[in-house]
């Protein structure tokens, strides 16, 4: 399947406004290549030193992890179903148009193999120069 260019453009524009250096953004999609869910990765903003909160977090919730999670939240039932989705995940170049290799780290891959392993995921897209 081919992914269409309004996808990327919406994940795109959603990567540019994160607030991490370096900005992903990643989507779920149907079968039809329809965006369900989709956003970009960010700071999570955890108590530092008691009550006082940290301007900006130290910890990251990843693009692809950030749009799992709204997708279970939303759409359980989709997943109850027994449909597979696609992940598409992209990375940009801080202030420019281009996009970058968005290959995911680690932790990631280990989460989206269980994903693909119970058929929620089909497949994953990631962005390259
Ligand atoms: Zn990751």
């Amino acid at each position: 399947m081919r992914i269409g260019n309004s996808v990327i453009q919406k994940l795109t524009n959603l990567a540019k406004k994160s607030d991490v250096r370096s900005q992903h953004a990643a989507a779920i999609l149907d079968n039809k290549g329809k965006i369900i869910v989709s956003a970009s990765n960010y700071h999570l903003h955890k108590p530092y030193m008691g009550a006082i909160w940290k301007p900006e977090g130290e910890y990251t919730i990843h693009a692809e992890e950030a749009a799992y999670m709204k997708f279970i939240q939303k759409y359980r039932h989709l997943v109850k179903a027994g449909k597979s989705y696609i992940m598409v995940v992209i990375r940009i170049q801080r202030g420019g148009e281009k996009c970058l290799h968005s290959k995911p780290c680690k932790k990631c891959t280990q989460k989206i193999n269980k994903l693909i392993k119970k058929k929620v995921i089909s497949k994953v897209y990631y962005s390259v120069p």
